[in-house]
């Protein structure tokens, strides 16, 4: 176990301002907190958190990074908790050691190969910081390096897993190969532990045959750059026994050549060098084809660089050869960890690294102190998504911003339309309530729930919106069925006619319309007028008025009296309609205005089309309703504005409700549509204006209607 003053050396080699007393106070707490406490091992627990912060120490991480890693494990483990690491070691402190133990919740719980990659994500986002991710990385480290003490073989065997599958993976993407390759070689022992040991008494047979031959190639190399004037470092390095069993279950072959197993590597200064070492290697040894890679001139996505080739070299053998400068190297080795050797004053020649590290390097380069830099650290990696759990652990990937409706519906569709609540880490939520990364969402369904538009409102996701929305539609599409139908029925029987749905397939044409169905729903969302379609059937009515007034005129034909409606004031023989913008209704104040050639048009008295007329008093005209005007033969014609709420049978509840008051729907037209409420305009017979009133006060009280208001333009 390391002790308290070699930390601090380590840290002070690199980092000479380090704040000593917080690193030593912290060594003293993490101790104290762990107590008695025992690892797997039999070691006291507080070697762990020293441990971790000492692997932290080769990447020259700061003190913030080996302070966190030595309290990683004391809000989770002791009864430490998050405002007593913050008042004695501060907020950024608390917020790092928070985010680890964060990390360490979300442990995985099975083998679930096909969503390691959302894990992985998942520990990325949640990391959110990448000195969590650092330290997280570093504690996986340690307990892969302890974990044979661990009994439960079905424990080892998971740890080995989630190791292989999401934290070698992690290093890998953020560079740090070293820790990658450890991490991968521990967990390859663990879980093909029999491959491992034949792959290593193999490796160790071929060293022992090979005698002094890596030497003799070494030393070879190093003599052929430098008599063509080259400083280089050449170095031999034996290949994983992980990385030679994947090459081998790739490649499906077994493994004979000492390029399988050895790689040679040649550090230089500069990139013009590792070109012209290339040149030499390749004029003196002659090339095996197709193994040359220019990593230089294109990195990979991690920000590795170096030139990659394969030679027949020294006594004919066949070796790989990487050529880097030494920034390269540290790249290689260090990933993004690399940075914070830059901050002592080095940096890559051309800059081209992967997107993180290039953007910390130029924060570097413009952040006045240190703990600016700090500030941009922030991982913004999958920081617009969100990552929950089921109930049985399955991992849910969303947009940022979902709700529990949208977690349904990435379930399954199923689970969407018929959810009524949600538990969210077995709490009970409103289903609108923004999901966090590691929530538990469990789903309430019911048989009896239907998608609601309203949840339109809140869900982000599109398929969410698009089974709602489809829903709706159809939905809709059955109260406007029903609707035309009920419009159509009284259109025929104004004409004399009886409402047969046979008749209506002779028009589909006319009136462009696929099915009869579609007709009748045209008709019923107000696209149709019900009237039109029943003069194309019969095409002899065409002659007949057609009128806003129709209805009244019609019905009032049919009374020997002869005149329409009876008003007071008229001029005999002169022609007279009602208004089309205010609708006029026995009981209403009215007026009339001439037009010549038109005759008169009646108008309600707070009509605002009157303002027009103001000018021109000769025009207008004192109306009254007579008397026996509130015939109930007679009908009217009253038309409402009207708000609806947007929800399955609230179009059905107005046309009941309508029906209810003896009114007759004739005409609906919807003005405005949204996710929340239809604003429309209904056309209703009425008797007159009382009955009207009737009407709007009973569609008031119904919940599913917002607002009512008589039509006055
Ligand atoms: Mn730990």
């Amino acid at each position: 176990m390391m002790r308290q003053f070699e930390l601090v050396e380590r840290v002070k080699s690199y980092d000479p301002a380090a704040d000593e007393d917080a690193i030593n106070r912290a060594y003293v707490y993490a101790m104290k907190q762990h107590g008695a406490q025992r690892r797997a091992s039999g070691d006291p627990y507080f070697s762990h958190p020293i441990e971790v912060a000492g692997i932290l120490t080769r990447y020259r991480l700061d003190s913030a990074s080996i302070i966190t890693a030595l309290l990683h494990d004391t809000i989770e483990d002791t009864s430490a908790t998050y405002a007593d690491i913050e008042r004695l070691f501060g907020e950024e402190v608390a917020h790092l050691v928070d985010g680890v133990t964060k990390l360490s919740r979300i442990e995985l719980q099975s083998d679930r190969n096909k969503q390691a990659e959302n894990f992985r994500k998942l520990v990325l986002a949640m990391s959110e910081d990448l000195r969590v991710l650092l330290v997280k990385l570093a504690d996986r480290l340690h307990n892969m390096r302890t974990l044979h003490h661990i009994q439960d073989a079905d424990k080892r065997r998971r740890i080995a897993l989630e190791t292989m599958e999401i934290y070698a993976p992690l290093a890998e993407r953020i560079g740090i190969s070293e820790i990658k390759n450890e991490l991968e070689d521990l967990a390859f022992a663990e879980l093909h532990t029999d491959a491992r040991d034949s792959l290593v008494a193999r490796l160790n047979f071929l060293r022992e045959k090979g005698g002094g031959l890596i030497k003799r190639i070494l030393d070879e190399l190093g003599r052929t750059l430098r008599e063509a004037g080259l400083a280089a470092e050449v170095s031999g390095r034996e290949k994983s026994p992980y990385s030679i069993w994947r090459k081998m279950q790739v490649k499906n072959v077994g493994f004979e050549q000492l390029s399988d197993i050895m790689a040679f590597r040649i550090v230089v200064d500069s990139i013009e060098e590792c070109y012209h070492a290339l040149g030499v290697i390749h004029s003196r040894y002659p090339m095996v084809p197709n193994r040359f890679k220019d990593y230089i001139s294109t990195p990979k996505p991690n920000g590795y660089r170096s030139l990659h080739t394969g030679v027949f070299g020294p006594a004919s053998h066949r070796i790989e050869i990487q050529i880097r400068t030494r920034e390269m190297h540290e790249v290689a080795q260090f990933g993004v960890a690399a940075h914070w050797t830059y901050k002592q004053g080095h940096r890559p020649a051309d800059g081209k690294q992967f997107r993180w590290l290039q953007e910390m390097l130029d924060v570097l380069e413009h952040a006045s102190n240190p703990e600016e830099f700090l500030e941009h650290t922030k991982l913004e990696m999958y920081q617009d998504q969100v990552f929950c759990f089921t109930p049985k652990g399955d991992l849910i990937a969303l947009p940022r911003g979902a709700c529990p409706v949208d977690f349904a519906y990435a379930v399954h569709s199923k689970v969407g339309d018929t959810c009524v609540g949600a538990k969210i880490n077995g709490r009970i939520m409103p289903l609108r309530t923004p999901l966090n990364n590691g929530d538990q969402v469990e789903i309430v369904t019911s048989k009896a729930q239907t998608p609601s538009p309203t949840w339109e409102r809140f869900v982000v996701t599109a398929k969410a919106r698009a089974r709602i929305r489809r829903f709706v539609r159809q939905q809709q599409r059955g109260q406007y069925l029903e609707l035309g139908r009920g419009i159509l029925i009284r259109a025929f029987r104004q004409e004399g006619y009886e409402y047969a749905e046979k008749a209506l397939e002779g028009v589909l044409k006319i009136f462009k319309q696929d099915s009869v169905e579609d007709l009748v729903v045209t008709v019923g969302e107000g696209n149709l007028n019900g009237r039109d379609v029943v003069v194309a059937i019969y095409p002899e009515l065409k002659n007949r008025p057609t009128a806003d007034n129709v209805v009244a005129l019609k019905r009032a034909r049919k009374k020997p009296a002869g005149n329409a409606v009876s008003i007071r004031g008229l001029i005999p023989g002169m022609a007279m309609h009602f208004a089309a913008c205010c609708h006029p209704l026995p009981g209403d104040r009215i007026v009339g205005i001439v037009t010549t050639g038109k005759g008169v048009t009646i108008h309600t008295i707070d009509c605002d089309q009157l303002e027009q007329f103001s000018e021109t008093p000769e025009r207008w005209l004192d109306l009254s309703w007579s008397e026996n005007e509130s015939d109930p033969d007679k009908v009217h014609l009253g038309r409402v504005n009207l708000v609806v709420v947007n929800e399955p049978g609230s179009l059905g509840n107005l046309s009941t409700v309508v029906a209810k008051n003896q009114g007759n729907i004739t005409n609906l037209k919807i003005t405005n549509r949204n996710a929340d409420y239809f604003e429309m305009l209904l056309d209703i017979e009425v008797r007159d204006v009382k009955h009207l009133t009737n009407i709007i006060a009973a569609l008031r009280a119904t919940p599913a209607i917002n607002s009512v208001e008589r039509a006055r333009n």
